[in-house]
């Protein structure tokens, strides 16, 4: 993660500094969800693509957006935003990465700098309105996202940046089955996908999958792809073992945290209980709540991977939201120890030990935080804890401080500037976080 970890950390340092900031933003407004477990595995996952396609990782940034429905896009340079329907819906990772793959085919073709291009002219504002017409575009047809779609923008985004023409498809597919085979996944999986689709253009919009809105399909398009199929050697390369079992689990959390808990367990009452199935089961006991059957559920995926962070880390979720934060430290020490990269885990054991609130603890979280923010500066959370944390220790110039850079990521300019002007008045002149609180303050002065 730490891949993802320095590009956000850039991502973060643009943010104070103008139009990247509307990124974590607009996500967070749309309901980003943020977890390490699942973002590992789907960079695991797009990794072997980004590759292929002569891009490299660590410029790619993949955004899960909590959204039922199918869709996945591009959006702001880089930015892979796929929604949580896609990661449950998908039945196996080929698939996911077929998608994942076409998108990489949109990067790398250009398709959406192109567009970019035209709103040059747009900035403060008027861009952050632009970008979430995107966000909202992408959710239309979930239902909830029409109050924040900005009046008049909507029609424009979704037909000039969302919606790709027929020759930027069939580029895109090209591309994408092109990396596939050099990343050796078998790319039936995109064929599969796309017959999820297959008919719809005979739908009126609001029945349709967001996907086919922002990626148009057609019958030439099914049946190229079809072609270049059934000819591709890669229909033979098997599946991965590795990446089932990973892509399995994230299927299963998600299902446990999304969907009803007591749907959950009737689901699976009488299914064969797989390590996944117990894991969507620990999570909807969680939920329900029934906390001993949820603790039990977690024991036994611990009996059976016992160094896993990902385990460690629900299990001292659970013991902390049910104000054990003292048996709950442990398992968030143990999961760091287990995967020193992840700085939402670091968050996580930072949270717990704020919330101990002892001279000694207090002085760890401090540590920990500050190490989670060099990883990954765009978590709120972590900047609230880590604000509690410098406040406790007497440096109300870095509470001030990590305050105002909260403030910018949400999008709330005049607090920022404040906790930013008063983090100047403390931090010492010329120093790294004086410097930090100049930038802030500069930004959110700005001009619209
Ligand atoms: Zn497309």
């Amino acid at each position: 993660m730490t891949r993802r970890a320095s590009r956000l950390a850039r991502l973060t340092a643009a943010a104070v500094i103008g139009l990247g900031a509307t990124l974590p933003n607009l996500a967070h407004a749309f309901g980003l969800i943020r977890d390490a477990e699942i973002e590992r595995t789907l960079a695991d996952m797009s990794a072997p693509v980004f590759s292929a396609a002569g891009l490299s990782p660590a410029t790619i940034d993949i955004y899960i957006i909590n959204d039922p429905s199918l869709n996945a896009f591009v959006a702001g340079g880089r930015n892979v935003f796929l929604h949580t329907g896609l990661l449950v819906q998908l039945g196996t990772p080929e698939e996911l990465i077929g998608v994942i793959a076409h998108e990489t085919g949109h990067i790398a073709g250009g398709h959406l700098t192109r567009r970019m291009i035209n709103l040059r002219n747009a900035q403060g504002p008027a861009l952050i309105g632009l970008l979430l017409g995107i966000a909202a575009a992408a959710a239309a047809g979930s239902g909830d996202a029409g109050a924040a779609i900005a009046a008049g923008s909507q029609s424009l985004i979704t037909r000039n940046l969302l919606r790709f023409n027929r020759g930027e498809e069939a580029a895109a597919d090209q591309a994408a089955l092109d990396y596939m085979a050099r990343a050796r996944v078998n790319p039936e999986g995109m064929l599969k996908v796309l017959e999820r689709f297959r008919g719809q253009e005979v739908l009126s919009v609001g029945n349709l999958d967001p996907y086919t809105l922002t990626h148009p399909l057609s019958t030439q398009r099914m049946q190229l792809i079809e072609r270049e199929v059934a000819e591709s050697k890669g229909r033979s390369y098997p599946s991965d073992p590795e990446r089932d079992y990973w892509h399995g689990r994230m299927r299963a959390k998600l299902e446990g945290f999304l969907s009803n808990p007591q749907r959950v367990l009737d689901k699976y009452e009488n299914a064969e209980e797989t390590e996944q199935v117990l894991y969507a089961k620990a999570v909807a006991y969680h939920r329900l709540p029934d906390q001993a059957k949820a603790l039990a559920a977690m024991d036994r995926l611990l009996a059976l991977r016992p160094n896993d962070p990902f385990y460690l880390e629900l299990k001292g979720q659970l013991l902390f939201e049910q104000a054990h934060p003292e048996e709950a430290v442990s398992y968030y020490r143990k999961a760091v120890a287990a995967a020193p990269d992840e700085p939402l885990l670091k968050a996580g054991l930072g949270r717990v030990l704020i919330a101990l609130n002892t001279k000694a603890t207090d002085a760890e979280a401090l540590k920990v935080l500050e190490s989670a923010r060099r990883d990954d500066p765009g978590d709120p959370s972590m900047l609230r804890d880590l604000a509690i944390a410098y406040s406790r220790a007497g440096n109300d110039g870095m509470a001030a401080l990590v305050t105002a850079e909260r403030f910018a990521l949400n999008g709330d300019r005049k607090d920022a500037a404040l906790h930013a002007r008063r983090a100047s008045t403390i931090l010492p002149q010329g120093s790294p976080g004086w410097l930090r609180a100049q930038d802030i303050v500069a930004l959110a002065d700005e001009k619209d």
